[in-house]
């Protein structure tokens, strides 16, 4: 990854190593059997290409339970429940199979929904004890292969496949140091003047260019692959803020330190122990802690306002700030926001988009400024595209501002320009963004 500071490298090749459960597909050979019936558990495999025979030891031979091709899954019990295989699984011509990791396997049973998880161990457990014998309930792996015939479940595996190949693409390119961070100034709106940066992940793919994250986080989080993404996207924030308050400093040393926001996902502050290793990032880079913004979603306070808490409450404990983002999307429930000790609301871009358009989104606007007061909390807006909307959340008394019209997120070489301006924007003048298309 071409931006990438040399002292993130090890932790990037540890990331990629502990992520890089190798999806490479396996090619056998005709006759060769995949694994055996009573072995230790181990993948499940979907077939990339050729035929897969299925077998169940029947007293003095085999009988054949499935005769499975591509597209199709084998070997999917034993990963979720840990027992041995039921069956025997035989190349019949020369096949290609993709391995699930295990460990990918069970983050996501272990992330269903306890019913679900319930629902799968005791079908798993009444599937193994049906054996081949018994003509009327034949073996799970029967079973589905019956009901694979049905249209619905085609779309469903079809889903899950391209799930996997997708999740395969996102590893991969962790690995490959695909992804960068651009940096969208924030701006005070007192005077102007940039504030800090808002981290924003881009994946530069080789093939299909600058992708943006609403392509790709959503799947991250899915799969898990956010955590370890996520703490790269916050140790190179941290290193890019060092470097930008050193020249901001040169040239301006009368400010205040430059801050930067990162996102981070509620995925990230679920368990106490990726809470501390955020910290230990953190500290690692050396930088001011007191400089580094982490802007979290309603969703986490809401799902677990225990677990929440005591997470926002070791990271402040660090120096760092907090920053409630995408404010007012959510379930908004106001009566919850004092219990969390936050620093920041960030007013969404959708109230800003229409607030000179919509009287209730202007409405919103105001309350949420109103409320940012009453709670000693500075408030930040996103999406200002439109000077009449920066007059407007000025006069609300909106602290910060982050849009279009001051800059579009830029690749670290477009930062050294804004770093060098006085003020990023000036009444009755053309709004000053920097070679806005050239840098998304
Ligand atoms: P967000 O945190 O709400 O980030 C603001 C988004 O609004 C960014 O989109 C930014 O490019 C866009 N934006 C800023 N100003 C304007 C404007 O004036 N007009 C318009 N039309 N858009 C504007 P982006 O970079 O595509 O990010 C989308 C979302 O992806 C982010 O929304 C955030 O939720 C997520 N994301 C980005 N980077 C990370 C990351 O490192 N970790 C995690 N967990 N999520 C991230
Ligand atoms: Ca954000
Ligand atoms: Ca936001």
């Amino acid at each position: 990854m071409k931006s990438i500071q040399p002292q993130n490298a090890s932790l990037i090749d540890d990331l990629a190593g502990s992520i890089s459960e190798s999806l490479a597909p396996i090619v056998y050979g005709p006759g060769s059997a995949i694994f055996r019936e009573q072995d230790l558990g181990g993948h499940a495999y979907i077939i990339e290409r050729g035929q897969v025979k299925i077998t169940q030891d029947a007293g003095t031979d085999q009988k054949v339970i499935a005769i499975l091709g591509p597209g199709e899954l084998l070997g999917e019990m034993s990963p979720i429940d840990n027992e041995r295989r039921s069956a025997t699984a035989t190349a019949i011509t020369e096949t290609e199979i993709i391995p699930i990791g295990t460990g990918q396997l069970q983050e996501i049973v272990e992330n269903s929904d306890p019913l679900i998880q319930l629902l799968l161990r005791v079908l798993i457990e009444r599937l193994r004890n049906t054996r081949p014998e018994n003509e009327r309930t034949t073996g799970g792996i029967r079973l589905l292969d019956d009901e694979m015939k049905s249209r619905s479940l085609e779309t469903v595996r079809g889903r899950a496949l391209n799930q996997l190949k997708a999740e395969k693409e996102l590893r991969d390119a962790f690995s490959r140091r695909e992804f960068d961070l651009y940096f969208q100034p924030i701006v005070r709106l007192s005077d102007y003047r940039l504030a800090g940066f808002e981290g924003l992940i881009r994946w530069l793919s080789p093939e299909r260019g600058v992708i943006g994250p609403n392509d790709f986080i959503g799947l991250a989080e899915e799969t898990g692959l956010i955590v370890p993404i996520g703490l790269w996207v916050l140790e190179h924030a941290c290193y890019m803020l060092k470097r930008f308050q050193a020249i901001r400093d040169r040239d301006f040393p009368d400010e205040e330190p430059l801050f930067m926001s990162a996102n981070v996902s509620a995925r990230q502050l679920r368990n106490l122990d990726s809470v501390d290793t955020i910290i230990a990032t953190i500290r690692k880079t050396g930088v001011d802690p007191t400089a580094i913004k982490i802007e979290i979603t309603e969703g986490l306070l809401i799902a677990d306002p225990e677990i929440a808490i005591t997470a926002i409450n070791r990271l402040k404990a660090l120096g760092v700030t907090i920053a409630l983002d995408d404010f007012g999307t959510g379930y908004s429930s106001l009566s919850y926001l004092h219990r969390f000790p936050l620093d920041t609301l960030k007013i969404d871009r959708s109230f800003v988009m229409s607030m000179l358009k919509n009287r209730e989104s202007m409405t919103v606007i105001r309350t949420i400024t109103r409320l940012a007061r009453d709670l000693k909390l500075s408030c930040v807006s996103e999406g200002i595209e439109d000077p009449r909307e920066l007059t407007t959340l000025k006069d609300f008394g909106c602290d910060y501002g982050q849009g279009y019209l001051f800059a579009r997120p830029l690749p670290e070489r477009e930062v050294h320009e804004i770093l060098s301006r006085d003020r990023l924007w000036a009444p009755n003048r053309p709004p000053a963004t920097a070679e806005p298309q050239a840098s998304e």
